[in-house]
């Protein structure tokens, strides 16, 4: 549900659009003055009741529409299990298949996002299964020890990846638990990447480093773009649109605004940068 109290309010929208599609297709346009492509994501995970994946669903193919009819640029971003992934994988594809054909008929592009550990494999056997339809890339995190394999795999597909680091937190034996380490390995897939002449990148981060490295990497290579999230170095990313570079911006909006704005919670990592936040006017 979207919040009712001002604070609440005020927290989510440091990310969130609003709880309609019209909000989402407003920010889009904001950031589309400053020669950002939206990504635009329904809010909604871990869903096991049929009510709300068809909802879900619907709600996917009307924002196709809406993106058609607006004429924003803009792309979508879904999460597996917002389309049913938890109950049957088989229900997730014939969702996920539902709104990528509807797209690519709308010439709108779809990604999937990765979520827990345990979808990761799902999740790669659908995105490949359909991946000629042209239309779909798929999201790596560095902060999981078989990324390196997952994007061999991938590569060999031509998938289109979004690499970011990850913001579930895998367990001992599946991940990397340190800033330093996920920074690293972020820095490994990259390289292998763009060293293998991929298809279409992604460097979907904040860490300026890891942005720098992917410019300096991809030299004059424009299939190589950069992605941020609604709320955080929005300025930054105006400067990187500024110097030539393809960025897009992932703009969440829907009430299911808890999960999504926890992660971001955690991210920020001590409570003055979110006090700060809160009192900050945004960029756009
Ligand atoms: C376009 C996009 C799509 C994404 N899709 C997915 C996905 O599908 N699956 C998934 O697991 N994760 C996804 N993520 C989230 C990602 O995994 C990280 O959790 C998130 O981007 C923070 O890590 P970072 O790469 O920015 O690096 P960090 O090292 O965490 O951050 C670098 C710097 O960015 C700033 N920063 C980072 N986060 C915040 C914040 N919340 N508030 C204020 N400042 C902040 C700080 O200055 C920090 O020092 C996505 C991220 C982006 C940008």
């Amino acid at each position: 549900m979207w919040p009712s109290s001002y604070l609440e309010r005020h927290l989510a929208k440091q990310w969130i659009a609003g709880p309609d599609i019209h909000d989402a297709i407003e920010r889009a346009r904001a950031f589309n003055r400053h020669d950002i492509t939206a990504m635009i994501n329904y809010l909604g995970e871990e869903h096991t009741g049929r009510r709300k994946i068809d909802e879900a669903t619907e709600k996917y193919l009307a924002l196709i529409k809406e993106i058609r009819k607006s004429r924003v640029k803009a792309v979508i971003s879904m999460k597996p299990t917002q389309l049913g992934l938890r109950i049957r994988p088989e229900l997730f594809e014939a969702n996920y298949l539902k709104i990528i054909r509807y797209a690519k008929r709308n010439s709108v592009f779809v990604w999937l996002d990765m979520e827990e550990p345990d979808t990761v494999q799902d999740t790669i056997n659908v995105y490949l299964k359909h991946v000629k339809t042209g239309n779909t890339g798929i999201c790596i995190q560095s902060n999981l020890k078989r990324s390196a394999k997952d994007l061999h795999l991938l590569v060999r597909h031509r998938a289109k990846i979004r690499l970011v680091k990850g913001a579930y937190t895998p367990s001992q034996s599946e991940g990397y638990h340190t800033q330093a380490s996920v920074t690293s390995n972020y820095l490994k897939l990259l390289k292998y990447l763009i060293r293998n002449d991929h298809n279409v990148l992604i460097a979907a981060t904040h860490d300026t480093t890891m942005i720098e490295a992917a410019a300096k990497l991809a030299g004059n290579r424009k299939n190589i773009t950069y992605a941020v999230l609604n709320g955080i170095k929005n300025i930054y990313a105006i400067e990187l649109a500024r110097s030539g570079k393809t960025v897009y911006a992932y703009i969440p909006f829907g009430e299911e605004w808890i999960a999504y704005s926890y992660r971001r919670i955690k991210e920020v990592g001590h409570l003055s940068l979110i006090m700060k936040s809160l009192f900050e006017k945004q960029p756009i």
